[in-house]
């Protein structure tokens, strides 16, 4: 099964394309693209029911205002992960998403959040999530949905200035969304109490755990008020992340998205390379085709992330990078070019990357392995989201 299904997937990309040197270009004189676990694991499994949206927007009891801005945003109906959270939420349950970025959890939680804030102006929010970037993102998603309707909200994310975000808390933002380490500072310093959360969204608890936040989420969450509603999204259950949910959900309601979307909409292929050099070519060689118009390519430490980016611009390419090395504002810029277009390639670390949110990303080429089966799943979910097609290659020696 697992040999049949990639030999399709390298005939489907590969032949009928008389091209031989094209070919020799990517196999090398004595490699062939081998199958590996990085297509076996990712098979859509067999026997897994595709989910059947039940609801339009319009049957959940949300506020017309923001259905009005769902409309202006686009979005026609709810993704599974949307219409199996929005009712509950808006009930006020504890809510547990098993779900990966890419299939809409972010407006899972902030349009009942919304909701719950037009109908009592009083209400404050708190929002975890592990990354700035993804912090941003959850913002700029949060200005969208609640266009026109005074609802405030500060963003507590590390590197960027504090005292900022001191006088705009002073402001009693309804919604709080940060980072835990920014966060833990702000409350260290009694600028930012915890009691105050009548709700609060636990956002990629598992990246958060992975990172390494797990005493500060802990710190935090002990902050938090008895009474509140609790929403929780992460790709995968581990232990800790059980542990961080049970610590202080009441019941929750669980909602599972499996990562088979990844897997259906991912095209997944490996290329195998004998020497440095040799990946290099490769890399030159894939991102001059035409298909290859919006890629991410992922190194594995920010050395090799800066050095490859820089080695692209060399050959004439529009790449950039993130990594931890780099300030937020020289990130945050990076970011905004890959995503207007103005560059073709972003060469990132997987923390860098975490939940980037980034459109029509073509192709994901690993050009270091990912140190963990999660790490791969995590990076190839930065194509073929929203239902679009992606391809993801990795590079294995
Ligand atoms: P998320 O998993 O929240 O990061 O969302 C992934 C992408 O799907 C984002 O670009 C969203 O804007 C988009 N999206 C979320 N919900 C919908 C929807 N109901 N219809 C169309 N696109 C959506």
């Amino acid at each position: 099964m697992f040999q049949r299904s990639f030999s399709r997937n390298r005939n489907r990309k590969w032949q009928g394309n008389n091209n031989r040197a094209r070919r020799s270009v990517l196999r090398g004189q004595n490699s062939s693209v081998s199958p590996s676990q990085y297509i076996n694991k990712v098979q859509p499994q067999e026997g897994i029911e595709t989910y059947t949206v039940l609801h339009n927007f319009s049957d959940f009891r949300l506020d017309e205002r923001i259905l009005n801005n769902i409309v202006a945003r686009g979005y026609d109906k709810p993704t599974p992960i949307q219409d199996q959270i929005i009712s509950h939420a808006l009930e006020g349950k504890d809510v547990v998403g098993i779900a990966n970025t890419g299939t809409g959890k972010t407006a899972a939680f902030l349009l009942p959040i919304i909701n719950k804030i037009l109908q009592n102006r009083a209400q404050k929010v708190l929002i975890m999530a592990p990354t700035r970037e993804l912090a941003m993102q959850i913002e700029e998603e949060l200005r969208l949905f609640s266009k026109s309707l005074n609802i405030y909200s500060i963003l507590c994310i590390g590197g960027t200035s504090i005292n900022r975000q001191i006088h705009f808390l002073r402001q009693n933002p309804n919604i709080v969304i940060g980072t835990p380490g920014r966060l833990k500072d702000l409350i260290n310093q009694r600028f930012l109490s915890m009691n105050q959360f009548e709700t609060v969204v636990l956002d990629e608890v598992d990246r958060m755990v992975d990172i390494g936040f797990i005493k500060d989420i802990k710190f935090i969450v002990s902050l938090l008020p008895q009474n509140k509603q609790s929403l929780f999204f992460s790709a995968t259950i581990t232990d800790d992340v059980d542990q961080i949910i049970h610590s202080f959900a009441k019941s929750p309601i669980t909602v599972s998205v499996k990562t088979k979307e990844t897997a259906q909409t991912v095209e997944q292929d490996i290329i195998k390379v004998n020497s440095k050099e040799e990946k290099i070519q490769k890399l030159d060689f894939l991102l001059r085709q035409e298909e290859f118009k919006k890629v991410i390519v992922f190194g594995r430490t920010k050395w090799n992330v800066e050095r490859l980016a820089r080695a692209l611009q060399q050959k004439g390419f529009l790449a950039g990078s993130i990594h931890g090395n780099k300030s937020q504002g020289q990130r945050q810029r990076t970011l905004a070019q890959f995503k207007q277009n103005q560059l073709q390639i972003l060469v990132a670390t997987d923390i860098a990357a975490r939940g980037l949110d980034i459109n029509d990303v073509s192709h994901v080429i690993n050009f270091d392995e990912p140190n963990s089966y999660t790490d791969y799943v995590h990076r190839i979910g930065r194509t073929g989201r929203a239902n679009k097609q992606g391809k993801a290659l990795t590079f294995v020696s």
